[in-house]
């Protein structure tokens, strides 16, 4: 079939990109048939490798780089961008991440003449600010709603967002979304923040070494109420603001619209490695960091004896952000706005939890 919509994901191995390119291909999905273009910067990973995605490796930090690989993807029409950088402060994130952006953007806006929708995904962190700004500025109450004001701290975000406000200008009928996920409950080794394969990592360590499975965070995170956000979730979200006129222009929170509590989560992992289920200890606070910290040849070990997908213990165990995660409250969005405008798609958390150790297990990331 002639395909009717084009899209470029930047950031395809990525826990968003990865869904939006098993989505975005299928018969049925809203605006196809779709013709997929998919860029990141390393070798296509063998996980990633069933999806009819036309594979396009590019550094998109380096403007030759993206001059020479996207000027041609002429036909393109829908963009997502999924993708960040990672410095060591927000001021150089600022910078980093919206020279990345306009980099695209400078080359597929004057190149592109089918060009009409540009889906951003920012996060949660719109309303929280940056890691670094935590504890450390005043925030607005929750639930996050669309409508808030911007906090008075610098955040990449932001600068994302009012550089897409500016560059849609430059093209008439040019149309943008900005999708703001929490957590992301999703697939993908290659993740920078990718709670699920954190976790089991660490459960399958645990298993391994025959100790329980300890609670590494805190009493609020235990007990309160947490929610995520399903990548498949977010992929729908973003493909229903590319082709309905009634999400055009605007801002949505994406969350599963349930919430859950780690304790009863925790047992769920415990159960899917077989492993001894501990709970939130009193007392100075465990940190996956330091429990962690030493054991990259444990990992290697297991993934020999089990036959795994080569795999580097500080890629796909991302401790830091497990610390974050479950060391702090989750402040809760709304999804009104959402409901509001059309899109009343949802995950049972529990299951979106499932599902995604299954996929792990399934794509030998883990035993
Ligand atoms: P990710 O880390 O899962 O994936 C990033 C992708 O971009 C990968 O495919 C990677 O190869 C690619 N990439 C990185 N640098 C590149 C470069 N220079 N050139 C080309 N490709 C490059 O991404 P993500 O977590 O989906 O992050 C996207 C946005 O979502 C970020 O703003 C992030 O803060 C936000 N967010 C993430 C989470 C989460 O739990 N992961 C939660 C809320 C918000």
């Amino acid at each position: 079939p002639k395909h009717q919509s084009v899209a470029l994901i930047i950031g395809v191995t990525g826990i968003v990109g990865n869904s939006l390119a098993e989505i975005l291909p299928l018969a049925d999905t809203p605006g196809g048939p779709w013709r997929v273009y998919g860029v990141a910067r390393r070798p296509r990973p063998s996980w990633n490798d069933d999806n009819p995605v036309h594979y396009v490796r590019c550094d998109i930090s380096d403007p030759e780089d993206v001059q020479s690989k996207l000027s041609v993807l002429t036909e393109v029409t829908h963009l997502f961008y999924v993708t960040w950088t990672n410095r060591s402060t927000e001021i150089e994130n600022c910078d980093a991440n919206g020279k990345m952006f306009k980099n695209v953007l400078d080359v597929l806006i004057p190149n592109c003449p089918n060009l009409q929708h540009i889906c951003l995904q920012t996060g949660r962190k719109h309303y929280i600010g940056p890691f670094e700004s935590y504890g450390k500025i005043k925030t607005n109450d929750t639930p996050y709603h669309e409508d808030l004001p911007r906090l008075n701290y610098p955040n990449f975000y932001y600068t994302l967002e009012d550089i897409l406000f500016e560059e849609v200008q430059k093209k008439e009928g040019l149309t943008w979304s900005v999708h703001r996920p929490g957590n992301i409950f999703g697939f993908s080794p290659n993740s920078m923040m990718n709670l699920v394969g954190t976790l089991c990592v660490y459960a399958a360590i645990c298993k391994h070494e025959g100790v329980p499975l300890r609670f590494p965070g805190s009493k609020i995170a235990w007990n309160g109420y947490s929610d995520c956000s399903d990548a498949d979730l977010i992929a729908e979200h973003q493909i229903w603001a590319a082709v309905d006129p009634y999400a055009k222009n605007e801002a949505f929170n994406v969350s599963n619209g349930d919430v859950f509590k780690w304790k009863h989560f925790w047992k769920e992992l415990a159960e899917q490695f077989g492993v001894e289920c501990g709970e939130y200890e009193e007392g100075q606070k465990l940190s996956l960091q330091r429990l962690m910290k030493d054991k990259g040849p444990v990992w290697d070990e297991i993934v020999k004896k089990n036959g795994l997908t080569p795999t580097k213990l500080n890629e796909v165990g991302i401790w830091w952000f497990g610390d974050i995660t479950l060391g702090n409250e989750c402040p809760l969005d709304t999804m009104n706005k959402s409901k509001e405008h059309g899109f009343l798609g949802f995950r049972n958390s529990k299951n979106s939890f499932i599902s995604w150790i299954d996929k792990v297990k399934a794509n030998k990331i883990v035993p």
